[in-house]
């Protein structure tokens, strides 16, 4: 082969960090290898919550692509991809084409909307810097309004998150804390103004720490974060949710809701006809899509299997990390000739939620449970840690949360 064309497609997590492992491991002359994000920057999801709050502006979340990647190894191609067609090796964008010899599929998340009626056209997700903008702004917006009408309107003040998993769970927490300021900005009674979190399963954050979730939600509520749980989100409207709890129908007027009640794959895998298992992939042990040897998938549209738990791994940053630290290894030894690739294990370093800018949950090594400031610094660790991953000192000290404790 000459030169194989590599071809990565997204800058998130996955797509990103692969490129820049390639850019240590192979030579210019090694491989051409094509990097195609829709945007000019790579952002850091995990701290979208914070954007759609308004408590962090978005330009501490993205980076701009050109300052992560070396241009002279990696041509860097800012458009949309439309379709990936694997059997012709070709991935189809907005305004062109490109051909593979090996492609890396790291487009990411999108909501899982279940058929919910009104969902789609009625709530907002947090998926991606113009989505956590147009939150801010839609909040802001009803908040600057609510004074300036004479029939005042509960629903503009009444903030709705679907799901209490770490999702919604973090972004009540930052709402908690952003809540009084915008009330203080726009002469609005704190009491006036509910966040409520509505969640289907018969706890917060199903599945995590019990004691860890009753102080996640114990620390909410003293803050003014109502829940509804075991309340199954039914149906959206312009101006109220309904959902249903203990088989009886109840309403929240609010035009203001906010979906983080799951995510699939992105919907391009599932078009291009990749084998796929509710919108992800199910990975071989090395990454590669069933049934096509140039084709590595990372990120949130790939699913492995956790052996010991029987189900699959949830779908994180961490995880999208190392598995672009994996496909990275993988292309350079196929690149350099060797076919022998490893299998893929997920090292879980532990899991921690912010519950606002100084309070969090979290259990690391193993078992180790944390809350309250020493878990919201183990947060910020985290966070610094990518970056300095990525980018190195210079992006750490650029945007880093250098400031533990705050
Ligand atoms: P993404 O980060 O979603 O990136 C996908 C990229 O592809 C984006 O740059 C996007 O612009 C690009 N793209 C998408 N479609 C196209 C297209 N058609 N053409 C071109 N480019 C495209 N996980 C943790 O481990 N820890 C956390 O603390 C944590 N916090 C989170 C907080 C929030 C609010 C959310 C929503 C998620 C959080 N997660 C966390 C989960 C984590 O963010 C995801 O697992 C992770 O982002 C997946 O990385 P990825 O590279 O697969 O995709
Ligand atoms: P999730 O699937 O983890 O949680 C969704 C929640 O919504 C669940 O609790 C579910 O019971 C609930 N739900 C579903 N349908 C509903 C309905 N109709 N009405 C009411 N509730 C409903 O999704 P997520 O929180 O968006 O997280 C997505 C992924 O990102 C997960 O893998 C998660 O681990 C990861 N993540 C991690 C962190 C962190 O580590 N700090 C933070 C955010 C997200």
């Amino acid at each position: 082969m000459n030169n194989p064309n590599i071809v990565i497609i997204g800058a998130g997590y996955g797509g990103i960090m692969t490129a820049v492992k390639l850019q240590k491991s192979l030579n210019v002359n090694d491989a051409n290898i094509t990097l195609v994000n829709k945007h000019s920057y790579h952002y850091q999801t995990t701290w979208l919550h914070e954007n759609a709050a308004g408590t962090l502006h978005h330009d501490r979340t993205r980076i701009q692509i050109n300052d992560l990647i070396d241009t002279s190894k990696i041509n860097f191609v800012q458009d949309t991809v439309t379709k990936v067609r694997p059997d012709e090796k070709k991935v189809t964008l907005e305004n062109g084409e490109l051909s593979y010899d090996y492609l890396v599929v790291g487009l990411g998340f999108e909501a899982a909307t279940f058929g919910i009626s009104g969902l789609k056209e009625n709530a907002f997700t947090i998926s991606s810097i113009n989505s956590a903008r147009l939150i801010r702004q839609h909040i802001e917006y009803n908040f600057a309004k609510y004074n300036n009408e004479a029939d005042k309107k509960e629903e503009r003040l009444n903030l709705v998150v679907g799901g209490a998993g770490f999702t919604g769970i973090e972004f009540v927490g930052e709402l908690a804390n952003r809540v009084p300021e915008l009330c203080k900005e726009y002469d609005i009674p704190r009491e006036n103004v509910r966040i409520i979190n509505v969640e289907a399963a018969p706890t917060a954050l199903p599945g995590f720490d019990p004691e860890l979730v009753e102080y996640a939600m114990n620390s909410l509520e003293a803050r003014g974060v109502e829940f509804k749980i075991g309340a199954m989100i039914k149906e959206v409207t312009e101006d109220k949710l309904i959902f249903e709890k203990d088989e009886k129908r109840e309403e929240i007027a609010t035009n203001t809701v906010v979906w983080a009640a799951g995510v699939q794959g992105n919907s391009l895998i599932v078009d291009a006809g990749f084998e796929t298992n509710r919108g992800r992939i199910p990975v071989r042990d090395d990454l590669r899509a069933p049934n096509y040897d140039d084709v590595f998938i990372v990120g949130d549209c790939a699913l492995i299997m956790n052996e010991e738990t029987e189900r699959p791994y949830p779908p994180t940053a961490q995880i999208a990390i190392q598995m672009a630290e994996h496909t990275a290894a993988s292309l350079t030894k196929l690149v350099q000739g060797d076919n022998h690739l490893e299998s893929f294990t997920p090292k879980i370093q532990g899991t921690v939620a912010s519950l606002g800018h100084s309070d969090a949950i979290g259990v690391v090594f193993d078992d180790k449970k944390l809350f309250g400031w020493s878990a919201s610094a183990m947060k910020k660790v985290i966070d610094n840690r990518y970056l300095l991953k990525l980018g190195g000192i210079g992006l750490l000290l650029k945007k880093g949360k250098l400031n533990l404790f705050k």
